[in-house]
């Protein structure tokens, strides 16, 4: 199959539909994004890369990361991290209170805030410090991608901490039903830093690799998770990485995919590929607009949806 073929003509079937939606702006940094601004990358098992628009443009990752994190307290604490955090839809935005409260401090899933926080509670409690923490998420970044240089972008941190009272709230609450070891604040920092992390849509694709490949680096040939944890982590991004609309991507798309507030979404074709999107403007559950339009011409064209 030409991809490169495919991809040019989603770039043009794409054009229409970029600056649609809205660009995040419950802080400044993510605001000043341009809403045209688009890349789109496909990266093999045998590492071949193809892309269109600004692929080595990096953007704030986002909700991405919570992808990273729960692979590592995975790893960490296999079975047992279940007990702390489920797998279930949640059917609510992101950031949503309600339903943690009447679930007792549970959250549903790895990939709303509130589940989250506490999967980045789980890895400061196996590392013992908060800044060992951060270091290791993006040690686990530079290795999955292949590049050396990723890092945090300490103005959008700043910024989530000036502006997440919601997040603290969750922290709090989480903290209150014994959910949480760390303090709260310390969690939310980690969690506003590892959601501070820039990276290219290359990057990230690459960074999906060895969820294509049940847990192996195809290219590296390193293991970083058992092929039942792979199936895991991909069952979880299929019912859990949009949000409340995680059927609609489901539906449409037809992978498992995670989304981002910086407009970044990244997508497993189990077997075959990893992808990563980007287009900063938002639907209304907060998950780009053109970028999961991008991701439907995709599948509908290679047919590599997984149903
Ligand atoms: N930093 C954002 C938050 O915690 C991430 C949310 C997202 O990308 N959906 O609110």
């Amino acid at each position: 199959m030409d991809y490169q073929k495919i991809l040019n003509e989603i770039y043009k079937e794409i054009k229409p539909f970029l600056g649609k939606g809205k660009v995040a702006d419950y802080i400044p940094e993510l605001a000043k994004a341009n809403p045209k601004d688009f890349a789109m990358s496909l990266v093999t098992l045998d590492g071949d890369a193809y892309h269109i628009g600004l692929y080595q443009k990096r953007f704030s990752i986002q909700s991405i990361s919570k992808v990273f994190t729960f692979t590592m307290a995975l790893k960490m604490y296999s079975e047992k991290l279940y007990e702390r955090v489920g797998v279930e839809p949640s059917g609510t935005p992101f950031n949503s209170l309600v339903q943690l409260e009447y679930e007792h401090g549970k959250p549903r899933n790895p990939f709303i805030n509130a589940g989250a926080l506490v999967v980045t509670d789980s890895l400061i409690g196996y590392y013992q410090d908060e800044f060992i923490t951060l270091e290791n998420i993006l040690n686990f970044l530079r290795s999955i991608s292949h590049t050396s240089d990723i890092n945090i972008n300490p103005a959008v941190a700043k910024s989530e901490m000036d502006h997440g009272y919601r997040n603290r709230a969750l922290a709090n609450l989480i903290k209150d039903f014994g959910n949480l070891d760390n303090d709260p604040l310390t969690v939310v920092k980690t969690y506003s830093k590892q959601c501070a992390v820039e990276m290219n849509t290359w990057e990230l694709a690459t960074s999906m690799l060895f969820l294509a490949n049940r847990g192996v680096d195809p290219i590296a040939k390193r293991e970083y998770i058992t092929p039942t944890q792979a199936k895991r982590v991909n069952a979880v991004m299929l019912m859990c990485g949009h949000y409340d609309a995680s059927g609609e991507f489901a539906f449409h798309v037809g992978l498992p995919g995670k989304s981002g507030v910086g407009g970044g979404i990244v997508a497993v074709v189990p077997g075959k590929m990893g992808i990563c999107v980007w287009s900063p403007p938002l639907n209304e559950y907060g998950n780009s607009y053109a970028g999961t339009i991008a991701l439907e011409l995709f599948t509908s064209k290679t047919g590599f949806s997984i149903f």
